[in-house]
């Protein structure tokens, strides 16, 4: 077993919008409250990706202009890495505007930005107005049904290929585009949402067990009173 997480952020100063770097800090802090090492690198525009070098792999969300900056970069010099960082089961977590790089492509218009098409979904940027607001979904990781509570703003709408896993289902909010009552995708390790809040601070035990996928460990449980204050307080601004 490794005692350290090894994350790899992916262009971290064009993709950290509502704060979602706040997800590192709080991957670091349970690390770091349970004696385990983290080691944090980071791989931006042009630079090359270890597919075996790091535990998780994360990205966050992004504007439109700085994801067309992203997109053909991660396709042309990290879609190799990340399938095959994928394939031995590490994680990969990518929040809105990275999860829908995470896809084949996202149009806007006459504008075709392409992903990596580690997961089978498209996003088209529709007509209408933005999926914006308090969301909250059911979701399972293996360890029974869990609540994930966060904040959505998109235009992007993304659909789901058949045969492709949902995170989980809708119960309050618009989720992957307001209408088939699905959020985010879950194919093995690799996981994309739409939620912000950041998702991890609101989530903690979400970050635990992303850690534990991403080790194939157990983690022992920490004292949680507030990180769970926080996740009700996240789940009753949802209404759920
Ligand atoms: N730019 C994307 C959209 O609007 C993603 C936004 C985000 O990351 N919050 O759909």
């Amino acid at each position: 077993m490794s005692t350290a997480l090894r994350v790899c952020a992916l262009y971290p100063e064009l993709m950290n919008i509502y704060a979602d770097r706040g997800n590192i800090a709080v991957l670091r802090s349970r690390c770091e409250w349970r004696g385990m090492g983290f080691e944090l690198a980071a791989s931006s525009l042009g630079e090359p990706l270890d597919p075996d070098a790091h535990d998780l792999f994360y990205i966050g969300g992004g504007q439109d202009r700085d994801q067309a900056a992203v997109a053909e970069d991660m396709a042309a010099t990290k879609r190799e890495a990340l399938r095959a960082a994928a394939d031995r089961g590490a994680v990969v977590l990518a929040v809105c505007g990275g999860y829908q790089l995470l896809g084949h492509s996202y149009a806007m218009g006459a504008t075709e930005l392409p992903g990596v098409g580690l997961v089978d979904l498209r996003t088209v940027r529709e007509d209408g107005p933005r999926l914006i607001g308090n969301c909250a979904i059911e979701t399972d990781l293996g360890d029974g049904p869990r609540t994930i509570a966060g904040f959505e703003n998109h235009g992007g709408r993304t659909y789901l290929g058949e045969g492709e896993q949902p995170l989980g289902r809708v119960l309050a909010g618009h989720g992957n585009n307001g209408r088939d009552g699905w959020e985010g995708v879950r194919r093995g390790n690799v996981i994309g949402t739409y939620l912000h809040g950041p998702l991890l601070p609101k989530n903690a035990w979400l970050a635990d067990r992303l850690t534990e996928l991403a080790l194939d460990v157990e983690l022992a449980a920490l004292d949680d009173t507030l990180e769970d204050a926080a996740h009700g307080s996240a789940r009753r601004a949802a209404g759920v």
